[in-house]
């Protein structure tokens, strides 16, 4: 006999693992170039060294060097295992079946999946013209199943950012009993200045959402952070599945703080090459929304997939979302110049529609 499980798991996606091969050179995932330092490298060595006992369930001594850091008490911070399952919990938190999680399409891939999976309804608000956040579309999108509402910014996969009063009218304007979660896993590469702890004081269904796999470098070790009002972090822990963030986890995570201005110094790189990506992809005649992330976003449409292919097949692996586009992370110098090889080709330029040194924009 066939084991049951839920049908409605039908509708969700298996999660398919991008391409790679061996000498490819990969600008799918948002990852840094860089190793750990060697300092965190040892506080991992270190952790592991008593991999036999459970880690601290509280993440106490991480969540003490958070607060130092951030200037936010403790009782406000809560840890997991990278902040997609702080996505996860806040749904679980939120959400009984058939309640609402409001969020932007295209954005992170994770929300439909977390959503569905608590056997929530995901209300999908399209992108404006501009790629970006429709803040008056998802205001006139909450109903009174609305529970949860994820603003992802800077947006991926598109790098889009709101600006802080356009931000701060949305919270302003969202009832006050709907928790909303800024997503902000690249802040430490956004130069708009705009600060979701900032925006969280004082506004209590506000969760902010902030990773260690993104600028700090450790996506392998799994472990990001919610900052929100003790309610929501009391919450939190109630679903947090015990144990989830490990030892070597919270042992780098602290080590990163303590490295922080030379780890978010590196950013000052990613964002310069930002801008040298895009304004040869400008150059080249392809439309590329501004990014205040550590990755651009062509448009493409239904040319997406294709065009990655062949991006592969010329060594560079993009992340191709679709009938809507493909993002390239933004890599070391070389690795950018390979994939501008590729992007501005005869081939690529054939491929994405465009013709070469005529902006579609
Ligand atoms: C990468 C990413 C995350 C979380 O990554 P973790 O590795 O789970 O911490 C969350 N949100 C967005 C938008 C991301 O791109």
């Amino acid at each position: 006999m066939t084991p049951v499980t839920r049908a409605d798991l039908d509708s969700i996606p298996a999660y398919v693992p991008g391409r790679s091969f061996p000498g490819a050179i990969k600008l799918a995932s948002n990852e840094t170039t860089q190793g750990p330092l060697p300092g965190v490298a040892q506080a991992i060595a270190d952790a592991a060294a008593t991999a036999n006992r459970y880690p601290d369930n509280t993440s106490s001594a991480l969540i003490h060097a958070l607060s130092e850091t951030l200037g936010v008490p403790a009782a406000h911070i809560a840890t997991g295992c990278g902040s997609v399952s702080l996505c996860q919990e806040l749904v679980q938190i939120t959400c009984q079946v058939g309640d609402e999680v409001l969020y932007a399409w295209r954005s992170f891939e994770a929300y439909p999946v977390v959503t569905k999976v608590a056997g929530a309804t995901p209300v999908p608000v399209p992108l404006n013209a501009g790629q970006g956040h429709d803040l008056d579309a998802m205001l006139a999108a909450i109903t009174d199943r609305t529970r949860l509402i994820f603003i992802c910014n800077p947006n991926n996969p598109t790098g889009t950012a709101l600006g802080r009063e356009e931000l701060e009218r949305f919270l302003d304007a969202v009832p006050a009993h709907i928790v909303v979660a800024l997503d902000e896993a690249y802040f430490e590469y956004n130069r708009s200045g705009v600060d979701g702890i900032d925006l969280a004081r004082g506004r209590r269904n506000v969760v902010v959402l902030r990773t260690f796999s993104k600028a700090y470098g450790l996506a392998g070790i799994r472990v990001g952070y919610a900052v929100a009002d003790p309610t929501i972090i009391t919450a939190l822990a109630k679903v947090h599945i015990p144990f989830s963030v490990n030892s070597v986890a919270q042992s780098a995570a602290i080590a990163c703080l303590g490295a922080r201005d030379e780890l978010l110094h590196r950013t000052h790189a990613v964002v310069a090459e930002r801008g040298r990506m895009r304004d040869a992809l400008l150059a080249a005649g392809y439309d590329v929304p501004v990014s205040e992330a550590n990755f651009v976003w062509l448009p493409l449409l239904d040319r997406s997939v294709a065009y990655g292919e062949a991006s592969a097949a010329a060594g560079v692996l993009i992340r191709t979302y679709g009938v809507d586009g493909v993002r390239i992370t933004i890599g070391d110098p070389h690795e950018n110049d390979a994939f501008l090889a590729f992007a501005t080709s005869e081939a690529a330029v054939e491929l994405a529609g465009i013709r070469a040194g005529s902006p579609t924009t």
